[in-house]
């Protein structure tokens, strides 16, 4: 299938879209807003999405992170068109495309060094004057750049940008954008070592792919006007462009690692699920209405369009990606949340790392099911849980504010003989059993709960305790309660 964009050039273009990272560090947050919505508007429009590696900065860019890359999408689960495409293998077109620009006179060479340049951006900066480059090489006479190669020198290609009028932006997310060309300098397209620069490689590709829109951060809405110069220069049509807003932390400053994580991979290792982090990214910047919040990837797809998109800057608020990702657990079923969490028993050391019995499974299916509700992030599990699986640890508030109470210890040994004595020891049964010794005790029942919630977890935050108790069992619950009570023997 392929649908036409309704802020199309009014020909049979198929909606093309990319995301271009440059492989200088792990994917951030932003950059991965960024890919969810240009991988949304191409499944929306029945479009293609490709993954194009910005690797033209030889010494900032690494494997690692290209793997990184690759691994944090394919988490999220936005899969790409076409193979992967990286800018380094296509350094013989950047060329060719850079000495046709020098035939038609849209681009020169320059032999300042850059010693000079920044000489003369200083002695610019000292005066008072713009920083730019100023234009010394634009127009040599053949002798001039005769008499430079004599010197040795290796020349830069610079493009001839417009010197008056303005370039104007139609951006489909900020609006028009209107920049004036006397202040953009003529900057450098190919470097003396035949590697391209950002803004002229991006251009090259995305005219050579047939990207019909760039959808990305707004930090490159200021290179715009002289990529549009670039792509006009190369004889293509500028493809549409739609510039994100950026995303603030919740004091609005810019999000950045004072903020806490801020890439992918942390947000996965610290337990959030893909499909809540592609929600909460979704958010950012874009909604459907004015209250919907929970959006699988299929309403996305179906709901995303860019006219939604607003200008203003999103906020990153953890508190609701903390809330999203519980909606996101208790959607699991007990089978996909027992599944994920046997991986983190293992690691913490709680479970063994052998085959598992039917029986060890349906425990802790139990213990997950119980768990499910009160579950932020995947690892609070072990917290949680870790009295299921070794012998109990009290901690200070505990002992403080339970077990070195008045009346424990009474309360305990009632217990232990209360629950002695009821016949199954099944969760309903063990609660009329408490609730029945509450009242002969003549305590508020949470007075009651408290000292066994702490005998059998040590600590004052459980599971809900009836149905812990069953997954206990009798006499490991009445062992616990001797144990503790053990404890409290002056
Ligand atoms: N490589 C650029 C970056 O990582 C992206 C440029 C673009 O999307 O045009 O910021």
């Amino acid at each position: 299938m392929s649908t036409k964009t309704k802020t199309d050039r009014g020909t049979d273009t198929p909606i093309k879209v990319r995301f271009a990272p440059s492989p200088t560090g792990y994917l951030h947050v932003g950059g991965a807003r960024t890919a969810l919505y240009n991988w949304l508007f191409a499944r929306r429009m029945g479009g293609e999405f490709i993954l194009r590696i910005e690797d033209t900065d030889r010494k900032r860019s690494t494997e690692d992170a290209i793997h990184g890359i690759i691994e944090s999408m394919s988490w999220l689960g936005l899969d790409w068109d076409e193979g992967l495409s990286r800018q380094t293998d296509r350094l013989d077109l950047y060329s060719s495309l850079a000495n046709g620009l020098i035939e038609s006179g849209r681009a020169y060479h320059c032999y300042c060094s850059p010693e000079e340049l920044q000489e003369r951006r200083l002695a610019a900066k000292m005066k008072g004057e713009p920083p730019g480059y100023d234009r010394r090489c634009r127009d040599l006479s053949p002798e001039d750049e005769a008499a430079f190669l004599a010197e040795d020198r290796l020349p830069t290609i610079r493009f001839r940008a417009d010197l008056e009028g303005e370039t104007v932006v139609d951006d489909l997310v900020r609006g028009r954008v209107v920049f004036n060309n006397a202040e953009l300098d003529d900057l450098i397209i190919m470097r003396p070592d035949g590697i391209p620069t950002y803004n002229f490689a991006v251009v090259v590709d995305d005219h050579d792919m047939g990207i019909t829109h760039v959808i990305r951060g707004e930090d490159h809405l200021s290179n715009t006007p002289r990529q549009i110069q670039i792509y006009l220069a190369l004889g293509s049509e500028p493809p549409i462009f739609a510039h994100l807003s950026m995303i603030l932390g919740t004091d609005k400053a810019p999000l950045s690692k004072r903020h806490g994580a801020t890439s992918v991979e942390t947000f996965r290792d610290d337990g959030y699920l893909p499909e809540a982090m592609l929600n909460f990214l979704a958010l950012l910047g874009w909604s459907w209405d004015d209250h919907t919040t929970l959006f699988s990837l299929d309403d996305l797809v179906e709901k995303f369009s860019l006219e939604k998109v607003t200008k203003s800057p999103a906020v990153f608020d953890t508190d609701k990606l903390d809330w999203m990702n519980g909606q996101y657990i208790r959607e699991l079923t007990i089978e996909e949340l027992t599944h994920s969490l046997i991986p983190l028993w293992r690691e913490a050391g709680l479970l063994s790392g052998g085959d598992l019995d039917s029986s060890e499974i349906l425990r802790l299916r139990s213990i997950a099911a119980i768990c499910r509700e009160r579950l932020v992030k995947l690892p609070d599990i072990i917290e949680l849980t870790d009295f299921f699986f070794r012998p109990v640890q009290y901690d200070a508030k505990a002992l403080d504010k339970a077990l070195k109470k008045e009346g424990a210890k009474e309360v305990l040994q009632s217990a232990a003989a209360k629950l002695g004595t009821i016949g199954e020891w099944t969760t309903a049964a063990i609660e009329t059993g408490l609730r029945e010794l509450a009242d002969e005790l003549e305590e508020k029942p949470r007075k009651v709960f408290q000292p066994i919630r702490a005998a059998i977890s040590g600590r004052l935050v459980s599971p809900p305790l009836f149905e812990s108790l069953e997954i206990l069992g009798r006499e490991e619950s009445l062992a616990r309660f001797r144990k503790a009570e053990e404890l409290l023997i002056d």
